[in-house]
C-alpha cells in the first residue's frame, strides 16, 4: 500500500463545495448542498455585515434576533445533515478550474473542491467623519425596513447626494415628519431642492464634520454639521453606497 504524506492525504478528500463565509447567504447555500447530499465546507472567516446591529428584522420568522442568533439557527440546521462541514477559517487564495480547485486556508493549509461558492458578502466603507464609525448599525442605519420601525416618530435625519437623497427622504418621512436632509451640496439639482422644500424637510448642504452619540447607550445624539451648526437627532439613514466586494483583497486569485 502505498503512503500519502499529510498534504495529499487533505488534497484527495475533495469537497464538493467550498463556501466561503458562513453568513445567511453561506448557511443557506450549505443547507441546500447538505440536503443534496454534496459534501461540502462551510469557512467561516468571521463577522457577518451585521454585525454593529444589536437586532436583525424583517427576516421571516425571525424579526429581532440577533445577527448571532440568526447564524446559530442557521448552523443548527446544517448539523441534520452529516456531508456539511462548518469550520474557521479564511480563505486567503484559491487556484485551479472547475472540478479541480485548491483553496488556501489562512493558516497554511489547503483544501481541494470541485466548486467554489463565494458567500464573502460586502465591506461597508465608512465616511471619513469623526463618529460615523462607531454609529454605524446603532444610530446611523442603511437600511429603513431593517431598522427604521425602531425610531419612528423621532427626529430623524437622511445623508446622501443626488437622486438616492430623494428617495430616502419620501421612504423616511413616513417613519417621521421630525426631518431633515443632509448632503455635502454634490449632485442636488434645483428641481430636488424644491421637491424636499415642498415635503417640508430642511435641506443641509454642508455635509456633515462629526456624528455623536451617547457613550453608555450608543445611541445617536448630535450631528455635526460642516458649517458648525449642531442638530440633535436620533437615528441617520445613509443613502445605499455600493459595498465593496469582500472577497477580492481577502482571496487571492479568485476572479
Ligand atoms: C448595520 C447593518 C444592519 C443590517 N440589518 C439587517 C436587518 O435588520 N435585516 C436584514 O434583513 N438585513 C440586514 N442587513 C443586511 C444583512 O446584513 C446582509 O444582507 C447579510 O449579512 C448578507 O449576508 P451574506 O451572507 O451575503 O454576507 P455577510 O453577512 O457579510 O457574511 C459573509 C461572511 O463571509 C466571511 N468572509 C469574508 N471573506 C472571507 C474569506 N476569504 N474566507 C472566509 N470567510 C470570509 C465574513 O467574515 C462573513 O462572516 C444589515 C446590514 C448592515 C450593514
Amino acid at each position: 500500500m502505498e503512503c500519502m504524506n499529510t498534504k495529499e492525504a487533505e488534497m484527495a478528500e475533495k469537497y464538493d463545495v467550498v463556501v466561503v463565509g458562513a453568513g445567511a447567504a453561506g448557511l443557506s447555500a450549505a443547507l441546500m448542498l447538505g440536503r443534496s447530499k454534496r459534501r461540502t465546507l462551510v469557512l467561516d472567516g468571521g463577522p457577518p455585515r451585521n454585525a454593529p446591529s444589536e437586532h436583525s428584522h424583517g427576516f421571516f420568522t425571525r424579526d429581532g434576533a440577533s445577527p448571532e442568533e440568526l447564524l446559530r439557527h442557521g448552523r443548527r440546521d446544517l448539523e441534520a445533515y452529516p456531508s456539511v462541514e462548518v469550520r474557521e477559517g479564511v480563505a486567503v487564495g484559491a487556484s485551479g478550474s472547475d472540478g479541480d480547485f485548491e483553496v488556501g486556508l489562512d493558516g497554511g493549509e489547503a483544501v481541494a473542491a470541485r466548486k467554489i461558492l463565494l458567500a464573502s458578502g460586502v465591506v461597508d466603507e465608512m465616511p471619513d467623519i469623526p463618529g460615523f464609525a462607531e454609529a454605524w448599525g446603532r444610530g446611523i442605519f442603511h437600511c429603513p425596513y431593517c431598522h427604521g420601525w425602531e425610531v419612528r416618530d423621532a427626529p430623524l435625519a437622511v445623508y446622501g447626494d443626488g437622486a438616492s437623497l430623494m428617495h430616502r427622504v419620501v421612504l423616511i418621512r413616513n417613519l417621521s415628519r421630525d426631518l431633515v436632509a443632509i448632503t455635502d451640496g454634490s449632485g442636488v439639482s434645483d428641481e430636488d431642492r424644491g421637491k424636499v422644500s415642498a415635503l417640508g424637510v430642511l435641506l443641509y448642504e454642508s455635509g456633515i464634520s462629526r456624528v455623536e452619540s451617547d457613550e453608555e447607550t450608543g445611541k445617536l445624539v448630535r450631528i455635526v454639521l460642516g458649517d458648525g451648526a449642531e442638530i440633535e437627532r436620533e437615528g441617520l439613514s445613509r443613502t445605499r453606497r455600493k459595498g465593496r466586494d469582500r472577497s477580492s483583497p481577502r482571496c487571492s486569485g479568485v476572479k
